[in-house]
């Protein structure tokens, strides 16, 4: 069976994208990560689309990479294996959208967490509900250093970055506007119409001149070295994946990290 597990809507000049896996709490799969990466590409490609807004279907935004689903199909891969796979669905797909000519939304509800956390963080603005909260415990649940794309001192500062990755905690909704991670914070049964409205107000801006806008503020963190930075945390969680500390995860199978998460909430 191959369903899609990605909703596509249009909405005016806005394209509408839905990771719909909730009862999965939205755990990327591979089938997500290549059904979004090809969602994407098509939004760029269509001339009637100006912003796209990225959204998840139930209650959480995503709580991370598939870990069952890596359990399966990865958890003997070589590391040839795994850095290609990691370079192209985690890092180079989640740079595309970085980079994407268009302007983009993310609204997050509750978890945004590890592997969510970095995709959420690959779009221009973020529009929260009171519930959700954002954490990447990938260090203290797994021994792997962090996600793949280290955002997380770019978008939340330095001092918050290390704060969130030395305790792996929990930042609440509140917390993430305060230090601007997160621009806006609604009640839940706002935040579809919230993200929608803040996503058509952009729209209405002329569509190059927001592009070419996007593409100079983007510009103002390579030259802080944002990119060369992140290739280089790339390689190390590479390495990460072959430590002591790692193995001693994978051995007890990457499922336990799930129960081990899950309890401490
Ligand atoms: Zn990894």
């Amino acid at each position: 069976m191959n369903t899609s597990v990605i909703d596509i809507e249009q909405l005016g000049h806005v394209r509408r994208i839905w990771l719909a896996r909730p009862q999965a709490r939205n755990a990327q799969s591979q089938q997500m990560l290549d059904e979004l990466d090809a969602a994407m590409k098509a939004a760029v490609e269509d001339v009637g689309t100006r912003v796209v807004l990225l959204g998840a279907r139930g209650d959480h935004f995503s709580a991370g990479h598939d870990l069952k689903e890596a359990q399966l199909k990865r958890a003997d891969f070589t590391v040839e294996e795994r850095w290609a796979y990691e370079q192209l669905r985690y890092f180079d797909y989640c740079m595309r959208i970085w980079d994407l000519s268009k302007p983009t939304v993310v609204q997050v509800q509750g978890a945004c967490v590890a592997g969510g956390f970095m995709l959420a963080n690959m779009c221009d603005l973020v529009v929260a509900s009171e519930d959700a909260y954002f954490s990447d415990p990938v260090t203290h649940s797994m021994g792997a250093v962090a996600t793949e794309v280290l955002i997380h001192p770019w978008v939340m500062g330095l001092r918050k970055a290390k704060e969130l990755l030395f305790t792996g905690g929990k930042l609440s909704a509140a917390e993430a506007k305060e230090i601007g991670l997160v621009n806006k914070v609604v009640p839940r049964d706002q935040l579809d119409g919230a993200a929608l409205e803040l996503a058509q107000r952009i729209a209405q801006a002329p569509p190059f001149a927001i592009s070419l806008l996007k593409r100079s503020l983007n510009r103002s963190m390579d030259v802080q070295g944002m990119r060369d930075a992140l290739s280089a945390h790339f390689d190390l969680h590479q390495l990460s994946h072959l430590s002591e500390e790692y193995q001693a995860t994978r051995k007890a199978g990457l499922a336990s990290v799930i129960s081990k998460t899950k309890s401490e909430k």
